[in-house]
């Protein structure tokens, strides 16, 4: 079999972490696989590597960043290969460019267009075992690129895809996807699968064990994805297309945000185009708007709120300010967060939500903004109450039953 492995930063996060991989993978090795290992960073290195720049820097320059962050996966990925080496299995370590791996040139949050295989398969073929930084490619024009945060996990499924691999296994310090957080609701059960459409809502609502364009990237290339713990032998969960079984589950888990924040336009003139031209100001600044709602008029006027993660709130605020008509005043909330309830269920069923809305008001949280589509509802609520919503809703679903 050809097995990719992916090993996240928490499982790779110090030298010990890295020899228990690499013991993992030369089992797997012995077992009589071929091995294709993509690693993360060591955890907090990327975080760091932020923090320096933004020493010199609050707008650091895109492309000089990502030369900066592409070096922790280097990091990792050629100490494993020593690792292996020394322990007698033939390893070689790639960076991004070394494997192959090419992109558009949106420097941070580059998309994969196309893997050239030919050295990793030459690598295979010669019976070594391919180590590859994660998070990292290289643009038509030679210039190196990051994927986004958590992006070693579209690398992976990128990679896995490209080959033909027989497994994707994803491997993190949790042993499988979960109700929601467990580190939130210790309560919350272990799902044995998972369909992409709700993996892919749950983490782009906030659940960070997969990274949302890796589970897109799955769906699209047919790519099954199994998340397992580097730390236990656990069966883990497997995500793939919906099952027979699935269509059962009216809710099969809760997401939290708290990487959100809310822009509220007071005062807004109610007349056609005021709201394109708001939005289309910050389309052009590329900041991802989400949950918009605007009340009924009133003389003239109306309100307009809207979510944006906190990461683009300053830029957000400058391209408000930049508007000098139209807009009476506006105001920013950092402190807020968004938590969702996600399942393929919930679109044959009616009362999902008035649950969720009850749950939330029987413990006097109180709800700033609603969105729903299909397969999810999502809330606004202040940030302090973020942990003790996923639990109430948690109970409220009966998720750990
Ligand atoms: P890695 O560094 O290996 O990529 P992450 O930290 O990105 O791992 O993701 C693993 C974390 O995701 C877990 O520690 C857990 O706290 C969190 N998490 C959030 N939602 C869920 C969920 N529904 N199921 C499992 N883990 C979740
Ligand atoms: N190191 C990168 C990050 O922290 C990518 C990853 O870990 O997947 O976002
Ligand atoms: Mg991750």
């Amino acid at each position: 079999m050809l097995i990719v492995q992916k090993y996240g930063g928490t499982s790779v996060g110090d030298l010990e972490r890295i020899a228990n991989v690499a013991q993992r993978i030369a089992s797997a090795r012995d077992a009589g696989n071929d091995l294709v290992v993509v690693v993360s960073a060591m955890s907090g290195e990327t975080n760091k590597l932020i923090d320096y720049a933004h020493h010199f820097s609050s707008h650091p320059s895109k492309r000089e960043m990502d030369i900066l962050l592409s070096s922790g996966e280097r990091v990792t990925a050629s100490l494993l290969a020593i690792a292996l080496q020394e322990m007698g299995y033939p390893a070689v370590a790639m960076t991004g460019r070394q494997a192959g791996i090419r992109t558009d040139d949106t420097h941070m949050f580059a998309r994969i267009e196309e893997i050239n295989t030919e050295a990793m398969r030459q690598h295979i073929a010669a019976g070594k075992i391919v180590i590859v930084a994660g998070f990292q490619g290289v643009d038509a024009h030679g210039n190196v690129t990051t994927l986004g945060r958590g992006g070693s996990d579209l690398s992976a499924v990128a990679i896995a895809g490209a080959l033909g691999a027989d497994a994707c296994e994803i491997y993190s310090d949790v042993d499988g996807i979960y109700t929601t957080d467990p580190r939130i609701e210790p309560r919350a059960r272990k799902l044995d699968r998972i369909s992409y459409d709700e993996m892919l809502e749950l983490a782009s609502l906030g659940a960070k064990v997969l990274q949302s364009r890796s589970v897109e990237l799955a769906k699209k290339m047919g790519v099954t994805i199994v998340a397992r713990s580097s730390f236990n032998d656990n069966k883990g969960t497997i995500i793939t297309e919906e099952g027979e079984t699935m269509e059962a589950v009216l809710v099969s888990g809760i997401a939290l945000d708290t990487n959100q924040a809310r822009v509220s336009l007071r005062d807004v003139a109610d007349r056609p185009g005021v709201a394109a031209e708001i939005f289309n100001r910050l389309a052009e600044e590329q900041i991802n708007v989400d949950m918009i709602i605007q009340n009924a008029s009133a003389d003239g006027t109306t309100n307009l709120g809207f979510t944006v993660p906190q990461s683009e709130l300053d830029q957000a605020q400058r391209a408000i300010e930049s508007f000098d008509h139209d807009i009476g005043s506006a105001d920013y909330d950092n402190h807020i967060c968004k938590v969702s309830v996600v399942g393929v269920g919930m679109q044959s069923h009616s009362g999902i939500a008035a649950r969720a809305f009850s749950a939330l008001a029987d413990n006097g949280i109180n709800i700033e903004m609603i969105s729903t589509s299909e397969i999810k509802v999502s809330m606004v609520i202040d940030e302090k109450y973020g942990e003790l919503a996923v639990r109430v809703l948690h109970e409220a679903y009966e998720l750990d039953r």
